[in-house]
């Protein structure tokens, strides 16, 4: 038995047969063209996967509806002008051999055609969209049924340009038929709502408008929430009692998924430290009721947990979204036994679902996803030898690519190992997963033939004696301390000295400066309502000038933080402004200007953010032909950000 024999065995979904286990998920990239047609760019992506060793891609969801855009850049499937674009996608994909399909939906209450067009949204009844927070109209029979008709002639095409089959999105009381399926938002009560088999009357009569005109062998699989996880919303038992239903009437495959968006959006994509395989036992009780493959998805992204579900027959297929955006060969460097080499997703979100609206999707650790043709790694014609100073993401992501290329790459850390503040982060309770990508740029920057120097503090002369082409300087940032009165006094700490274990960790009522990334992460690791007597009691307050904390979290993120403070203890006071630090308080100041004092502190730890740390590149510039600073030793940004400009430097040199 191979180390993943099941993960790549072949599989049939109705009759499209499928080479392996892995599926990619749809996900919404905001690379097509703003007219609905496939763009290079977008195709380049989904090759990139194939050729990778996806199984089977689920592209982004494409509306049947004309005026009814998901987002900015959806892409259509409701005219036949969209067929040359979509054909020349199919094509391309499948001749890396993997099968193809679209997730066809109507985006329904979140419906961007407010914005668009100024028309009101549709849904089963009038409920808000959390997007335009506008409510949507109670759709009438006659636009229902039109709609059925959109499904069917969509699917119509879809078979035209050449898919394998296509996703129906149902799940997460999201779109028009999550929204139809489930009692959170269908309030009906003709034939359409009122109880559980009248809200599968849409689904219904799409599958078999779809088998109409795309043909009955034409594979449909479902996306579903197997457990909405709100009250009043659908429970696993009862997905398994509509599940055969849904089975007989047609479906070829279950894509379970769980929750609703946005209430529990942190179960429809899981972020960082949640655990592995989060619907596994949702897809198990899905199994045990129907007879088509069920495919799970949520926080797979080891090849070895994949093969272990697969193993137990908790699922007969995974799916994989952003672990797939990290790394498009993820498939093949798992076939290949190759798994030091998969560059693995952390779940940040800061580049995929928590980017900026509108933005394309990027990614933190993958800086050529969606460039795939235009960020080649290319060897260099002429080898350099090149130093680079500083060992956190960005330095690390500059090293592997220029090492990669060719040239001959010496990474200096003062540190005695690399990672520099993504270290810091990764002590914090369920961020461990940001160690994984040092590990990984670590090992392949080694494999890549850069030497990496540890413990040495970079001078001007090491640098002469070195005499480098070129020196990238990716010293990062140090942690400011702001300029409040009492700020140095004995009970005042940085978090950074904390999380670094640089001192002592005190214990005792604490305050926390700053309700940053940062802040958070120090309020996290040292809170302790002191319930075990072996342990000191710390209590802790986080005070924040904006009006939220955590801003750069994104939103599944800081609703699991809320949840970690409440059980932790942790308060957090916004908008809150501290002007005078004290030996047993702070003196804090609201948005009106209202000053009050907060007694009995013990320690105050300060998590303000860091500044530009580069006191080299001034010194060297005259004895070294090139010389970039990047990162944080630039300008204090996101790791995004900073890991980007190290990857643009790599390809630069
Ligand atoms: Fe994963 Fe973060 Fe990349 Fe998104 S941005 S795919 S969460 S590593």
């Amino acid at each position: 038995m191979t180390q993943f024999e099941r993960l790549f065995s072949p599989i049939k979904i109705g009759a499209m047969e499928v080479k392996n286990r892995i599926v990619m998920s749809p996900m919404h990239t905001d690379y097509g063209n703003r007219d609905g047609t496939v763009s290079d760019r977008l195709r380049e992506y989904h090759v990139a996967r194939a050729k990778g060793g996806v199984g089977l891609i689920t592209l982004e969801m494409c509306t049947v509806s004309e005026f009814e855009p998901y987002m900015a850049k959806t892409i259509g499937l409701w005219h036949d002008k969209f067929l040359p674009g979509l054909r020349e996608l199919t094509s391309e994909v499948h001749k890396h051999g993997a099968k193809i399909i679209p997730q066809m939906a109507h985006p329904g209450p979140e419906s961007l055609s407010p914005y668009f067009y100024g028309t009101d949204t549709m849904g089963p009844s009038p409920v808000m969209c959390h997007t335009t927070k506008k409510m949507c109209q109670e759709m009438s029979i006659e636009q229902i049924q039109a709609t059925v008709v959109e499904f069917g002639e969509a699917a119509r095409r879809a078979r035209e340009a050449g898919f394998d089959g296509i996703e129906l999105h149902a799940a997460h009381s999201y779109m028009l038929v999550g929204s139809f399926l489930s009692g959170l938002r269908n309030r009906r009560s003709d034939r359409y709502g009122g109880t559980i088999e009248a809200r599968l009357q849409l689904a219904l009569e799409i599958i078999q408008s779809v088998h109409q005109r795309a043909g009955a062998d034409f594979p449909i699989v479902m996306r579903i929430s197997g457990d909405e996880y709100m009250p009043g919303g659908r429970t696993l038992r009862e997905t398994q009692f509509i599940a055969p239903i849904l089975a007989d009437a047609g479906i070829a495959s279950f894509h379970v998924s769980a929750g609703v968006y946005p209430h529990t959006s942190w179960r429809v994509m899981p972020p960082t430290g949640s655990p592995l395989g989060s619907n596994v036992d949702l897809s198990a009780g899905i199994k045990k009721v129907v007879d088509v493959p069920v495919m799970v998805v949520g926080r797979i992204n080891d090849p070895l947990f994949a093969e272990d579900v697969l193993r137990n027959g908790e699922a007969d297929m995974v799916v994989l979204g952003r672990a797939l955006i990290a790394d498009p060969e993820f498939a093949l460097k798992a076939q290949q036994g190759r798994l030091h080499d998969i560059a693995p997703c952390i779940g940040c979100g800061q580049g995929c679902i928590g980017r900026k609206p509108g933005a394309a999707m990027s990614c933190l650790v993958n800086p050529s996803v969606g460039k795939e043709v235009e960020m080649a790694v290319e060897a260099t014609a002429r080898r350099k030898k090149v130093m680079v100073v500083g060992g956190g993401p960005a330095g690390l992501e500059a090293a592997r690519i220029a090492a990669l290329r060719g040239h001959d790459v010496h990474l200096y850390e003062r540190d005695g190992k690399v990672g520099g503040q993504f270290n810091l982060g990764a002590i914090a309770p369920r961020k461990h997963e940001l160690g994984k990508l040092i590990n990984f740029q670590t090992v392949q920057l080694e494999k890549a033939g850069g030497t990496l120097h540890l413990g040495i503090e970079v001078t001007p002369e090491l640098v002469s004696e070195f005499a480098p082409d070129t020196v990238v300087m990716a010293t990062g940032g140090e942690p400011v301390r702001p300029p409040i009165p009492g700020i140095s006094g004995k009970n005042v700490y940085l978090a950074h000295d904390i999380l670094a274990g640089k001192v002592v960790q005190p214990y005792g009522n604490t305050i926390v400066i700053g309700g940053g990334l940062v802040g958070c992460e120090v309020a996290e690791c040292m809170a302790n309502l002191g319930d075990n007597p072996m342990i000191a009691r710390t209590k802790i307050t986080i005070l924040e000038m904006l009006d939220q904390f955590g801003k750069e979290m994104i939103v599944e993120t800081r609703t699991l933080t809320m949840h970690d403070f409440r059980e932790l203890g942790i308060d957090v006071l916004t908008s809150t402004k501290v002007v005078d630090i004290l030996e047993r308080g702070v003196v804090v100041e609201d948005k009106k200007g209202n000053q009050r004092t907060i007694d009995d502190v013990d320690n105050i730890i300060v998590a303000i953010g860091v500044r530009p740390y580069d006191v080299l590149s001034d010194k060297i510039k005259a004895a070294v032909p090139e010389v970039h600073v990047i990162g944080d030793a630039k300008q204090a940004r996101s790791a995004l950000e900073a890991i980007r400009e190290g990857a643009e430097i790599g390809r630069s040199i």
